[in-house]
């Protein structure tokens, strides 16, 4: 398991059986996840799946791309496809070329707006752009059911720890899908190689890789984590999840290995930049995991068996990497040892060492 990227700028995951290779999430550009896979001495063309957690861009930003260029399918569920599709899909009267136009201008604004100190105080990033996606809605007919379903948040990445600052990986996102579309013009932009659909709670196999995908609480359409297991070993992917719930807690039983969200610190959240309406939203309950409540599953729910806990999904405006270490180290004490969860934190910007059982 080779944890490429974790955090609100792109997410991504590479889990590899001595068969079967897959990429969790794809929420980096096409170019930089395979730039993180050869660094991390995968071969891109050796992946066999792309699986999906969620459809926030986060999670999704390279998925189309990487999934067109391999030629590789992509499972998700039914409604999770759906709600991507509809992000996708431009209405007939703006052409595709024009909506990514149209996103890159926003981002523009954004920098701008920034660079003159006139951003709108805390403002999050998602909440940004939904109102500009509004505002689409209005003038131009943008097709925008995916931001009425997900409410304000829209499809926009997991708000808690959104940096303020330009976010270049979601530009580089944007540009290689525009260079795409220059050169397929014909295509549909939300077409992918094959579409592979699961349920939440229905276990499948890719490869030799048995896939077992549970309900987390947050504000995607239909989001998932999984437990994979092969060769003997089992490997929980838990981010993204408000709280934790019990169907969630018992999937995390019996892991070699346990990736689990440690999100933002409560009091740097509160106290932190964002406006009151996104401060409330991270914290609910279909939101993000505090490092205060990743510590008291680890403390109470958890049985303690992983070699390997990995905290994941930090943010970077409202959480430290040291102040979730001290949150897991203090709930695991005892426990960690030489065999027994050895404590890893993910990182946004490079692939963490790749963790071999
Ligand atoms: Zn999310
Ligand atoms: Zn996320």
């Amino acid at each position: 398991m080779t944890v490429l990227a974790s955090g609100s700028k792109g997410n991504s995951t590479l889990i590899a059986s001595s068969t079967t290779r897959i990429l969790v999430d794809a929420g980096l550009s096409c170019r930089e996840l395979m730039k993180r896979m050869k660094a991390a001495g995968e071969e891109p063309a050796a992946l066999d799946a792309i699986l999906i957690t969620h459809e926030h861009q986060d999670h999704v930003q390279g998925m189309a791309v990487t999934a067109r260029k391999l030629g590789i399918p992509v499972y998700l569920t039914e409604p999770t496809h759906r709600a991507w599709v509809r992000w996708m899909t431009p209405q007939k009267r703006i052409s595709y070329a024009e909506w990514l136009q149209k996103r890159r201008q926003e981002a523009e604004d954004r920098r701008q707006a920034e660079g003159t100190g006139c951003r709108v105080q805390g403002a999050e990033d998602g909440v940004r752009r939904s109102a500009v996606g509004i505002q689409e809605k209005e003038g131009l007919g943008i097709r925008d059911q995916g931001l009425e379903q997900n409410g304000a948040e829209g499809n926009a990445r997991c708000s808690a720890g959104v940096a303020a600052e330009p976010d270049e990986e979601e530009k580089a996102a944007v540009e290689e899908v525009i260079a795409e579309a220059a050169r397929e013009p014909e295509r549909d932009p939300a077409s992918l190689p094959s579409v592979e659909y699961f349920r939440s709670g229905s276990g499948f196999r890719i490869g030799d890789i048995a896939v077992t995908p549970f309900t987390i609480p947050h504000d995607a359409a239909d989001p998932v984590g999984f437990v994979f297991e092969a060769d003997g070993v089992r490997i929980a992917i838990a981010t993204d999840l408000g709280y934790m719930p019990s169907n969630v807690s018992v999937q995390l039983r019996r892991c070699d290995v346990l990736m689990l969200e440690s999100n933002h610190d409560v009091d740097m959240l509160r106290d932190g930049p964002y406006p009151w309406s996104v401060k409330q939203r991270v914290m609910s309950r279909v939101g993000h995991l505090s490092n205060d409540a990743a510590a008291e599953f680890l403390e109470k729910g958890y049985d303690g068996g992983a070699a390997y806990v990995v905290l994941a999904h930090l943010s970077e405006n409202n959480n430290l990497p040291e102040l979730a270490r001290i949150s897991a180290e203090r709930a695991l004490r005892d426990r960690m040892s030489l065999l027994a969860n050895h404590l890893l934190l993910a990182e946004q910007d490079r692939p963490i060492g790749a963790i071999v059982l």
